[in-house]
């Protein structure tokens, strides 16, 4: 039986040939920027940072322009694995440790917002994203089980309420598999289509005046009184520029490309399966992902699909057949499904920093970027959004909070930066595969 994907061109085009791509639900191709142009704000790349800035500055009052390379969630936001993963990529202990209790407290009471602000806007903007609640963290070994119990301690001293650890027996109430030793739910997490969730709130910008252009890549920025951002066919000349293109961005910012690296992650659906067979694999329907450095992370979909992904390029690059490294994967966790049709198969690019915390910063008194999420960043992006609004709008407490974090260049420069990390990540796949 061929288990390849059965649709490998996408029927909605400019994105990826993706199952999100496929089921998206506003399809409208905005325009492209043409002629000049002038906003309060221009914002740079439409995924989830950008749009969650430009809603945040729309819902003050401020004009905006939003300039997308592609189309609306073309980068990782329209392509993740969809789960709601609170915190941050490094947990608040290692905060504390690096930056001191202080800046691990400033951080720690901000580190549930990102999950809330999604909700709200959900809710307030009646965005249709299948979002669900609920997400399990998965142990493979007793020192991970050990780990996790930290992990909640800690979390709680920062007042996370929803927390609670899973014994191997009660493992099977959110997922079917005999692989775990346990694990550990968290309430607030969850999970959405993330494209329509980035669709939708794009829609929100515009309802509230913001203008979105489309297939208009950002090719150069002069710097005056006001900036001018220009494309290919116009121009926006702005008070405030929001850099948001993260590993998609090009070379036109080697001051903030150069201190991430592109990283890939692939993912993969099924076709649709019999509603009791994916209820029974996923009983309390809630996102999982596993404790391991190079993670599996997976969840049912609105029309009972499993989304599996897992896997990771470092430098963004792509493995030649992404089912066939997943669905192994796929096939340790659910043996169930050695029979069912992959429909899609796909990957996408995040940024990486070497602190594995977010970088966010100004390039000159007016012109601010935010990137680096690390691989969970659903929640980050729309907290760090929100935070490049509440800068631009004057309220710069949080922004400073956040780009006084020490940043730096990834050993090994542009050439040996990705096999030192392979490196690097090699050495702790192994500890795990060993369960050290
Ligand atoms: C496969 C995969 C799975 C993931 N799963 C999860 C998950 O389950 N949970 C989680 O928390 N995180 C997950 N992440 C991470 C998360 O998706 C990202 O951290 C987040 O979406 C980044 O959002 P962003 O807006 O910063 O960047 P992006 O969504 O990549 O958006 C950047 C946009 O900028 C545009 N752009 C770039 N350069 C220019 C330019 N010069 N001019 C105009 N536009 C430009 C790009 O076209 C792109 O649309 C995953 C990432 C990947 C790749």
């Amino acid at each position: 039986m061929a288990h390849g994907p059965t649709q490998t061109i996408s029927d909605n085009p400019g994105h990826t040939a993706s199952w999100y791509a496929a089921s998206a639900l506003d399809r409208r191709v905005r325009p492209l920027l043409q002629g000049e142009t002038q906003a309060d704000v221009c914002v740079i790349g439409a995924g989830f940072t950008g749009i969650s800035a430009a809603l945040e500055l729309s819902e003050r009052g401020y004009s905006v322009a939003v300039l997308e390379a592609e189309r609306i969630g073309f980068g990782a936001s329209g392509r993740n694995g969809g789960q709601i993963v609170n915190g941050y990529s490094r947990d608040l202990k290692t905060i504390a440790g690096r930056y001191g209790q202080g800046k691990a407290a400033q951080l720690g009471d901000m580190s549930l917002e990102g999950g809330a602000i999604i909700r709200r806007r959900v809710a307030k903007y009646a965005i249709n994203c299948d979002l669900r609640d609920g997400g399990f963290f998965a142990a493979f070994t007793d020192k991970q089980m050990r780990e996790m119990e930290a992990h909640k301690r800690d979390w709680e001293k920062y007042g996370h309420p929803g927390l609670d650890m899973v014994s191997r027996q009660e493992v099977g109430r959110y997922v079917a598999t005999e692989r775990y030793a346990g694990g550990m739910i968290d309430r607030l997490g969850g999970h959405i289509h993330p494209l329509n969730l980035v669709l939708g709130e794009a829609a929100a910008v515009e309802s509230l005046g913001g203008r979105i252009f489309e297939r208009s890549r950002v090719i150069g920025m002069d710097q005056g009184a006001r900036a001018v951002v220009r494309t290919a066919d116009g121009s926006v000349s702005a008070r405030y520029v929001l850099i948001c293109g993260n590993a998609y961005l090009g070379p036109q910012f080697p001051e903030i490309s150069g201190r991430m690296m592109p990283v890939s992650s692939q993912v993969l659906t099924t076709e649709p399966l019999d509603a009791a067979l994916a209820e029974a694999l996923l009983p309390a329907d809630y996102c999982v992902e596993d404790a391991n450095y190079i993670l599996d992370y997976y969840r049912r979909t609105a029309d009972n699909r499993i989304l599996y992904g897992g896997g990771i390029g470092y430098g963004g690059r792509d493995p030649s057949d992404i089912p066939a490294v997943i669905r192994p994967n796929m096939l340790k966790t659910f043996p169930q499904l050695a029979d069912v049709k992959i429909d899609h198969a796909w990957s996408g690019n995040f940024a990486l920093t070497l602190t594995r915390i977010p970088h966010i910063g100004r390039l000159s008194p007016t012109v601010y970027f935010s990137h680096g999420d690390s691989g969970h960043g659903v929640t980050t992006t729309h907290l760090l959004g929100k935070i490049l609004g509440e800068a631009v709008a004057g309220h710069a407490g949080r922004f400073d909070i956040w780009s006084s974090l020490p940043n730096l260049t990834f050993p090994g420069g542009k050439t040996f930066r990705v096999p030192l990390t392979v490196l690097g990540a090699w050495w702790y796949g192994m500890r795990d595969r060993l369960g050290l």
